[in-house]
């Protein structure tokens, strides 16, 4: 405990030193946070300090080992680490599907080789992960993708289409699924991939979200060719490690979205009294509406603690198994409650898409609001979800 009140109060003291203070107070959600990679450019230039400095120190990845560009943090210094930076409200150096996805799977299954090649540049910032899972014809049923890896002496030819595939535009590499054998069993015939999405014959073409602001892309490859080298586990074994990824993926759902990312930076009671309250600190007059807010802070909060409860055992080791969809379930249905609730609120004001008359955050309401539309859906719809907690928490019959 000793050790830990000191290493609270080292940690403080770097955080105070490094952490640029223009970033302080500025605790955006995930979603909106730096993502790295090639492509990218800072909004503002004390992102690129922070991540510098975070990263140098293993904080964009406090728990993985420090051979890798993480902080060897054990998980309750991690914890202290999160809390520090939670009190000064300073935002994440660093977020994104390597950190929280390829990342954590390259640990458990990745060659000493693999690790080597991409943890560091994952914790640095410098590589952006795409996911390309779901196909035009494999989405819910992500077993029957038919994008095919064939056989051609140390490489694989591949051949195919994914979809749905997140800031492929924006992205350095890829991690796939494949079918390296057409005529096994479909789970047993798919193989996990490591992509450079500068390969030649890789190509992507955005598809625009309603909300206007999150581009999907259609992902082709035509005659693309990969070392073998780059598959993950075994051949034909993807399927584990795909399941064991889409455990992190719907629990950094679940966590990104569960705390209410639908117009986070105001809160409920906050925005009910701008457009409903008679004054700053009188109570919301409507009772039913009251009620409602309340609602929806107590699910969120207990939410929170329950998802917090989950990542201890994580840090402890634990890898995310069904129960992710449990969260991944409740998690986004709060968000799209919690969306509503904003809209609702804000009425008129929250109708706005852009121009003159409404302030930028009512803007960015009306977008988030459309934006959690999706949160059912990605990362596996919540019909999908609740097959597999009916079949693998409660163990019922198909
Ligand atoms: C915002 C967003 C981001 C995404 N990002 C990515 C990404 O980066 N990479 C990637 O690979 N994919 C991504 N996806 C795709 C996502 O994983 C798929 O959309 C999802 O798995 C559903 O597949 P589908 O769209 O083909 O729908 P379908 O599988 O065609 O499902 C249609 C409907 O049928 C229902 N249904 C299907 N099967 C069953 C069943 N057995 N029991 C009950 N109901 C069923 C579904 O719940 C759904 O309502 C993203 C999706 C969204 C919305």
């Amino acid at each position: 405990m000793a050790d830990l009140d000191t290493f609270r109060s080292e940690v403080g003291s770097w955080l105070d030193a490094n952490c640029p203070e223009a970033l302080k107070g500025d605790r955006t959600s995930a979603i909106d946070g730096v993502w790295g990679g090639r492509k990218w450019e800072p909004t503002r230039p004390e992102q690129r300090t922070w991540l510098e400095r975070a990263s140098a120190q293993g904080y964009t990845a406090p728990t993985w080992p420090k051979e890798y560009g993480g902080g060897g943090l054990s998980p309750a210094e991690a914890k202290v680490l999160s809390q520090e930076m939670a009190a000064r409200r300073i935002p994440a150096p660093l977020t994104g599907f390597g950190l929280s996805m390829i990342g954590p799977t390259l640990l458990r299954f990745g060659t000493e080789e693999q690790k080597q090649e991409h943890l560091t540049k994952i914790t640095r910032g410098e590589i952006r992960w795409c996911q390309g899972y779901s196909e035009p014809g494999a989405g819910s049923d992500l077993a029957g993708l038919q994008t095919r890896a064939e056989d051609d002496g140390d490489h694989y030819l591949i051949n195919g289409t994914k979809v749905w595939t997140s800031y492929a535009d924006q992205s350095d590499w890829i991690f796939a699924l494949v079918r390296t054998d057409p005529d096994a069993k479909k789970q047993e015939g798919i193989t996990f991939l490591l992509i450079d999405m500068d390969s030649p014959g890789v190509s992507v073409s955005p598809i625009l979200l309603i909300s206007g602001s999150s581009p999907f892309c259609e992902t082709y490859f035509k005659d693309v060719r990969v070392p073998k080298a780059n598959v993950v586990s075994d051949v034909n074994a993807g399927w584990t490690v795909a399941k064991a990824l889409l455990g992190h993926e719907r629990s950094m759902i679940a966590d990104a979205f569960g705390g209410g990312a639908g117009g986070a930076k105001r809160s409920l009671a906050d925005r009910a009294r701008r457009y409903l309250g008679d004054a700053a600190d009188a109570p919301v007059s409507d009772a039913s509406l009251r009620e409602r807010i309340a609602q929806a802070e107590l699910d969120t909060r207990a939410f929170l603690l329950t998802v917090q409860r989950a990542k201890d055992a994580a840090k402890a080791g634990q890898q995310p198994g069904p129960e992710s969809s449990i969260f991944k379930v409740y998690g986004t249905e709060i968000n799209q409650r919690r969306a509503e609730l904003m809209v609702s609120i804000a009425g008129p004001s929250a109708l706005g898409w852009e121009g003159p008359g409404f302030e930028d955050d009512e803007l960015q309401l009306t977008r988030d609001w459309l934006r959690t539309r999706g949160n059912t859906i990605e990362g596996g719809t919540s019909e999908v979800q609740r097959n597999i907690i009916a079949k693998r928490v409660l163990g019922l019959p198909d």
